[in-house]
């Protein structure tokens, strides 16, 4: 496996990226400049498409589909492609993880590790393709046979955001195409070039053309024109609840496409008193600070136990005032910059917020000024109630905030006093508190003593307004399928017509 040593500068000029359509490279005839948020130096130009080739794009799945030439070949040729292209990103890892990282705001650190979840993806959806099957019925009477076919359910479109650029593309990718669909994919307009170099992986690995293509562009524009199109039969969206929500208008008034939303999340993390405490402040810190909490799954509500909530709190505070924030580029930074002007104005509006509602901040609360580009220090509100503007929003940004329970019955319903439903971590040492906070709570990944944890063997996606469908694994591929039931008559039929 390549390593990114030594780190590498910053690139000279922006480098130009093109649209992949049918197995082809196409020059944007206008293009848009990306900037790194950790140095605000222009990074990379990426073509702003129009929907004349979003049409192009959907129309090279639909024939790539139609054909045949990837749903008619066998599980194990396609497992044999998907198993190639994770060779080729172990070898293309620290360049991968440098796009990534430049135009995130990422640590290259943590850029390479989701990188190696990426290739994780591809080795299970490998997988994946040679065992999806269906089923059968025996029981139907000795005259008939019942045979339930599992069929790719044809092209499919993928929106994806900017917060986890690659990681979120290789958890749906390699199950789309491991359930025989083919796809045109529309990345997050601030972190598209990752997306585009996965097209030159795909294309080494031996996928035919046709099958993975990529259009470029705004949301407003491409994104809401493949959400509208006709000739998708399903729509895989990341991103925030509101566009979920236009997605789903836009399959009602389009052909009623399928739809997986994975949207927004306010994730609860407990703490009982029984706890390791130690293990469980480490924990918190890390999980609202992983990505800049710009995570949909960042627990951002903490709700702890009154009669450990001032020690615990005290704990985390000294393990937040640790984190280095710093260059994403510096191997040794562990929260970078904030991705978006927006978002940065979005999660200060939000610390001012808190302490205009009532909240203390207890650490953090400041920028952190490196002389270029955009860090917000982590940060722990405590007094928090249910009611506040923190307490209930996803902020999107390394904010937590603090709010004491005194039974199991509280803990469970202030956990669940929230529109969302995508994960919830759990502290506690009791096996009879993990059981029934972890069956009582509405959320769709649950993590006991433990966070973030997991591989893409287990599915993902929310409870409540956190989203519909699942992906990853047996479940995400079998969400890309659609079932068909076959009766088949054996010997001679029982007539109608005397
Ligand atoms: P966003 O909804 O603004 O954008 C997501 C994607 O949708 C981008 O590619 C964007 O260009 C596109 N888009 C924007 N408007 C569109 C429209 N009208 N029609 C079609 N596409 C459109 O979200 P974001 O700001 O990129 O990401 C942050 C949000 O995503 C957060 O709310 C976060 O919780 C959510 N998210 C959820 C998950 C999950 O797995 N549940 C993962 C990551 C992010």
């Amino acid at each position: 496996m390549d390593t990114l040593r030594p780190f590498p500068k910053l690139p000279a000029t922006p480098r130009e990226f093109g649209f992949y359509i049918d197995g082809a490279w196409h020059a944007g005839r206008e293009m848009f400049e990306r900037a790194s948020p950790g140095h605000g130096v222009a990074v990379s130009r990426i073509p702003r498409c129009t929907s004349d080739d979003l049409n192009a794009a959907v129309v090279a799945a639909r024939n790539a589909f139609e054909d045949r030439r990837w749903a008619g070949i066998s599980g194990a040729a396609r497992a044999a492609v998907l198993l190639r292209a994770a060779e080729i990103l172990k070898r293309r890892r620290s360049e991968i993880a440098y796009w990534e990282s430049l135009e995130n705001g990422k640590p290259i650190s943590q850029a390479m590790g989701e990188i190696d979840h990426s290739i994780a993806c591809f080795e299970i959806g490998a997988g994946a393709a040679r065992m999806l099957h269906g089923d059968s019925f025996n029981s139907l009477g000795d005259d008939l046979f019942g045979m339930v076919l599992r069929e790719p359910i044809g092209v499919v479109g993928l929106i994806t955001p900017w917060n986890f650029p690659f990681l979120i593309l290789c958890e749906r990718v390699p199950f789309i195409l491991a359930s025989g669909c083919t796809l045109v994919v529309k990345p997050s307009e601030v972190t598209s070039a990752t997306t585009l170099l996965l097209a030159e992986v795909l294309e080494e690995a031996g996928l035919p053309k046709g099958v993975y293509n990529v259009i470029t562009g705004s949301g407003r524009s491409i994104g809401q024109a493949l959400t509208e199109h006709p000739d998708v039969d399903m729509l895989s969206f990341t991103g925030s609840t509101a566009v979920g929500r236009s997605c789903v208008h836009a399959s009602a008034d389009s052909n009623f496409k399928k739809l997986g939303l994975e949207l927004g999340g306010k994730n609860p993390i407990i703490v009982f008193a029984d706890a390791d405490l130690e293990d469980a402040a480490d924990a918190a810190a890390f999980g609202i600070s992983f990505n800049t909490g710009q995570c949909c799954v960042s627990s951002s509500r903490l709700i702890v136990e009154r009669s450990v909530a001032a020690e615990f709190e005290a704990l985390l505070a000294a393990k937040m005032a640790k984190i280095r924030v710093g260059d994403p580029l510096d191997p040794d930074t562990q929260v970078g910059a904030i991705t978006t002007d927006a978002q940065n104005q979005v999660i200060l509006g939000y610390i001012a917020k808190g302490q205009a509602e009532g909240a203390k901040i207890a650490i953090g609360g400041t920028v952190k000024d490196l002389g270029h580009g955009q860090y917000i220090q982590p940060t722990l509100f405590t007094g928090v109630t249910p009611e506040m503007a923190i307490a209930r929003d996803e902020i999107f940004g390394p904010v937590l905030c603090s709010m004491p329970f005194d039974t199991v019955e509280e803990a469970i319903a202030l956990a669940n006093d929230t529109v969302y439903g995508l994960a919830a971590s759990l502290w506690t040492k009791s096996i009879d508190k993990a059981l029934t906070v972890t069956r009582r709570v509405r959320a769709g990944r649950f993590w006991v003593n433990c966070i973030m944890a997991g591989g893409p063997e287990m599915p993902l996606g929310g409870f409540k307004q956190s989203g519909w469908g699942r992906e990853a694994g047996k479940y995400g591929v079998e969400e890309y399928t659609q079932i068909k039931s076959v009766h088949i008559e054996t010997g001679k039929r029982n007539h109608w017509i005397a």
